[in-house]
């Protein structure tokens, strides 16, 4: 193919809506065509990156391979296609002021005076530009964050409006994802909110190609009619999309609502095949009909809002379609365990989840928690923090270190089992200074981390300061501990398990990172095997 094409996806009327698992459905179905294709997310705000969000803000954070601390929308891009996303598919506002304030230090703009439009909308265009000049992609679809309206996007509107201007309207293509409500009063879907959002852009000099409908309830013939008319868009680029049981049916409903022939129609790249959504479509029919239910504890402080968990949570339904197992995810608030209740909150749990997390609130909760799960013989996966909760809770108790405790929480304890590590010692910005991104890790034979992955050497994707402090390591393997996957390069302990447990397994890393739903993590895929084994035993 000569050049990569754009699809620019911009959402109106409330946030929320869905976004991006619109871009990813319509990405997966490119994809599906033969057509290699990534999605990129712009977000609207001064963080450099999400790294310093608080999971309450934003939802989780992402960690890339190659390490960028991204938007949780960049997980879905990677579960619905399968690939691998870099720090260049992920730009914020933050990003772009501090590369062109930079560039302004250095004195780089010659005297020019430095603004929004065209300094910023060039930096804003060059960051999209970037994928397609890798000459890696067919498509690049770049997802704009936020509602059109609002002050903070609008630079981004102009760039991609400048975009189209140059490449042309069969090399771009604009996608608006809006809201039609549904009132009950008088059962009637509205279209007036969408009339307005389409005319907010069409006053920044763009008119959507095609437009995505959310709704509760189908929408008629007259209603797309009325919208296409009032907001010059084709009625058969008229698309709804209508709230469904999984999120992964999207893609679904998207190829029968047509939005891919659609937009290879209009960026003329009708010589595609069409897409094989065969084994997508069984994994979709295994999620809806599930011929068991397992109820999985995960145990965080974050859990109010699903979104801090989002990949964990969607692990865990990938890993269950592979057995048509439902896996019900009952969010415990580490806050609420005591001593007293830690066992009401956790018997019916048919597996246990420590979450990743920072900082100590809430920490003797998930340490209870862990300490619950090991003594009852309840399938356990600590992950990250959830691993150093793990170790602290079998020095306190098995080897009789009643202070042990990881550094972070009490720098002076007398048994730091997890300690800072050594390349951490001096850092002390916030943003962006973790171990992160993957690394390898190697896998002892003989193990039951072994048995779930089949092989003995693995990438994982990290975000941490801690790790276990291998001073301890020769008492711990005493002890029916096993340090099971270990770094090759620095030899850190980047999985734990037990022996005399029927499953129980920590890891330094987050395997939630990299499970699609085609490709299913092997270690959620045995979690949740073990926790259907102990839902039989508790029946
Ligand atoms: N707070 C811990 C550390 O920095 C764990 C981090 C995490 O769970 N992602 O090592």
């Amino acid at each position: 193919m000569s050049s990569t094409k754009y699809i620019f996806i911009t959402g109106g009327v409330a946030s929320s809506l869905g976004k991006g698992i619109v871009t990813s459905s319509l990405a997966l179905l490119l994809q599906e065509r033969g057509l290699s294709v990534t999605i990129q997310k712009l977000d609207p705000y001064l963080n450099v990156d999400p790294g310093t969000l608080n999971p309450y803000e934003h939802g989780e954070c992402y960690v890339t391979e190659d390490g960028a601390e991204t938007d949780l929308d960049l997980g879905h891009y990677e579960r619905f296609l399968g690939i691998n996303t870099s720090q260049a598919n992920n730009v914020t506002t933050g990003r772009i002021y501090q590369f062109v304030i930079d560039k302004e230090r250095k004195g780089d703009y010659l005297g020019k005076t430095v603004q929004i439009i065209p300094h910023i909308t060039d930096e804003i265009k060059r960051r999209i530009m970037l994928l397609g000049k890798s000459k890696k992609y067919d498509v690049v679809l770049t997802e704009i964050g936020g509602t059109v309206g609002d002050i903070e996007s609008l630079p981004y509107i102009e760039a991609v409006r400048q975009i189209k201007f140059e490449l042309g309207s069969t090399n771009t293509l604009f996608v608006h994802l809006t809201l039609v409500p549904y009132l009950s009063a008088t059962g009637e879907l509205k279209t007036k909110p969408t009339q307005h959002s389409v005319k907010v852009l069409l006053e920044n000099g763009i008119q959507p190609d095609i437009l995505v409908l959310r709704a509760e309830k189908h929408l008629n013939r007259g209603i797309r009619k009325k919208v296409a008319l009032f907001c010059n868009v084709e009625y058969d680029a008229v698309i709804e999309s209508i709230d469904v049981s999984t999120i992964y049916e999207v893609p679904l409903l998207m190829q029968k609502e047509k939005l891919d022939q659609i937009a290879i129609r209009k960026l003329d790249l009708q010589e595609t095949k069409a897409p094989d959504m065969g084994p997508w479509t069984e994994v979709v029919s295994r999620l809806k009909n599930p011929e068991s239910t397992i109820q999985i504890g995960l145990v965080g402080k974050y859990v109010e809002l699903t979104d801090s968990y989002k990949s964990i949570i969607e692990s865990l339904s990938h890993a269950g379609a592979t057995y048509k197992c439902k896996v019900k995810v009952n969010c415990i608030h580490s806050e609420d365990i005591s001593k007293d209740n830690v066992s009401e909150l956790l018997k019916d749990q048919h597996g246990i989840i420590v979450a990743p997390g920072f900082g100590d609130r809430g920490i003797e909760g998930k340490v209870l928690a862990v300490s619950y799960a090991r003594k009852q013989n309840i399938p356990f996966l600590g992950i990250c923090l959830g691993m150093q909760c793990a170790v602290v809770e079998f020095a306190r108790d098995v080897l009789g270190l009643p202070k042990a405790h990881s550094t972070e929480m009490k720098p002076r304890t007398p048994d730091p089992v997890i300690d800072l590590m050594e390349e951490q010692k001096g850092i002390t910005a916030k943003g962006g200074t973790m171990r992160l991104g993957a690394y390898p890790c190697t896998i002892i034979k003989g193990t039951k981390v072994y048995k779930a992955y089949r092989k003995t050497s693995i990438k994982e994707r990290h975000r941490h300061r801690y790790e276990f402090n291998n001073e301890y390591l020769e008492e711990f393997e005493k002890n029916n501990f096993i340090a099971s996957g270990i770094n090759p390069d620095s030899q850190l302990v980047e999985i734990m398990e037990l022996k005399n447990h029927p499953w129980f397994i920590g890891v330094q890393f987050h395997p939630e990172y990299s499970s699609t739903v085609m490709k299913p993590h092997p270690l959620f895929i045995s979690f949740v095997k073990a926790s259907m084994d102990e839902s039989v035993e508790k029946i």
